[in-house]
């Protein structure tokens, strides 16, 4: 078991127990409103090596992190992963309770198996549309076959699926009852998410923004919601849907501002911590990390970047407004 230290408590006496650690930048996709199509990545010696996010991702559970989530751009693309995952699994019942991670999906026929027997218990996969022409058209580069035989070796290797779709005006909006039947017919949660403003990606986010308050109202139409005590540790506030028996999740970080709960942080593949989504309040720990082979330097700056959390954000979106924050969703991972 592992010595835990001085929990991470911020100023507003919210306790850090959730990780969120960004593995690459790189991803096989070019989602419309997460990226443009040509992006830059970073070089790859700016990149944390595996080792180092070994040794970062402990220091944070040693501290008190109970859960983590890894996340990229896309995780299973980064080269080695399954090393990485095995290695933190070494955590799992002592210290951490879940080692998780938000996927595409693209990669997960291969990687499955290994994952569930690393003991990942439940994944995150993101999907906007069950249309194969228009899976390309919002991921440009996916291939939506591929995605749908991960999802079905991730079911048969026992691990629990939770859908993510970005909700997107003119775009699935007409899909998400679809989108909503098929999940629950497999067993699979479904959470719908607000798109947030977030990097340059080339498109108009009024155009995109599909407010979920709407959703839901249309949902309510066809279907009885029913307020749900379920709390997956996340942002997401969940109903019990009557006619499917399955859970259905909102992120609305636009229509509700879901801040006073936040136990989270975020990690980037450079090892930038970020306090807030939201926010550009961010922290180096690879200075502190490379500095000394002893964690010293590491958990102070860790300390000191938890005292520094900012209370929330306030996202708005503008018509012909610049994006809130100059990153895009890929540099922290959602
Ligand atoms: N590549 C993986 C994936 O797509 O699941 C993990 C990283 S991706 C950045 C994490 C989540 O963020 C995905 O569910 C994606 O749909 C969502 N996302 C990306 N850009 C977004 C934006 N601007 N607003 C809201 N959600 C966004
Ligand atoms: Fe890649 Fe995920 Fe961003 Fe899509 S949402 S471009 S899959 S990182």
């Amino acid at each position: 078991m592992l010595k835990t230290m001085q929990p991470m408590i911020d100023p507003f006496g919210r306790r850090i127990t959730y990780l969120r650690v960004s593995v690459t930048d790189r991803c096989d996709f070019r989602c419309v409103y997460c990226m443009a199509e040509a992006m830059t990545f970073l070089p790859r010696k700016e990149l944390l090596t595996l080792e180092e996010i070994d040794r970062l991702t402990s220091a944070f559970i040693a501290k008190g992190v109970r859960k983590v989530r890894l996340t990229g751009g896309e995780p299973l693309v980064r080269k080695n992963l399954m090393w990485l995952i095995k290695s933190l699994s070494r955590h799992l019942g002592a210290g951490l309770d879940e080692l998780t991670l938000t996927t595409n999906g693209s990669q997960l026929a291969r990687y499955a198996e290994c994952l569930a027997d690393c003991g990942i218990a439940r994944i995150n996969v993101s999907l906007d549309t069950l249309d194969p022409a228009k899976f390309k058209t919002i991921t440009r580069w996916g291939d939506f076959a591929q995605v749908m035989a991960g999802i079905d070796a991730a079911d048969r290797a026992g691990i629990k699926i939770k859908i993510n779709t970005v909700a997107l005006r003119g775009v699935n909006e007409d899909e998400i009852e679809a989108l909503l039947r098929f999940a629950h017919a497999r067993g699979f949660d479904l959470t719908l998410i607000e798109t947030m403003p977030m990097g340059e990606t080339g498109a108009d986010r009024t155009e995109q923004y599909l407010p979920l308050s709407l959703v839901r109202a249309r949902l309510q139409d066809r279907f009885t919601l029913e307020e749900s005590p379920y709390r997956s540790g996340g942002p997401a506030r969940y109903v019990q849907v009557g006619e499917t028996g399955g859970r259905l999740g909102f992120i609305t970080p636009l229509t509700h501002n879901f801040c006073e709960a936040c136990n989270r942080v975020r990690v980037t593949c450079t090892g930038t911590l970020y306090m807030c989504l939201g926010q550009e309040d961010a922290a180096d720990l690879r200075a502190p990390l490379r500095a000394s082979e002893s964690d010293h330097l590491l958990n102070a700056a860790i300390d000191a970047a938890i005292a520094a959390k900012p209370k929330g954000h306030d996202f708005v979106i503008e018509r012909g407004g610049k994006p809130a924050l100059s990153r895009t969703m890929s540099t922290t991972g959602g």
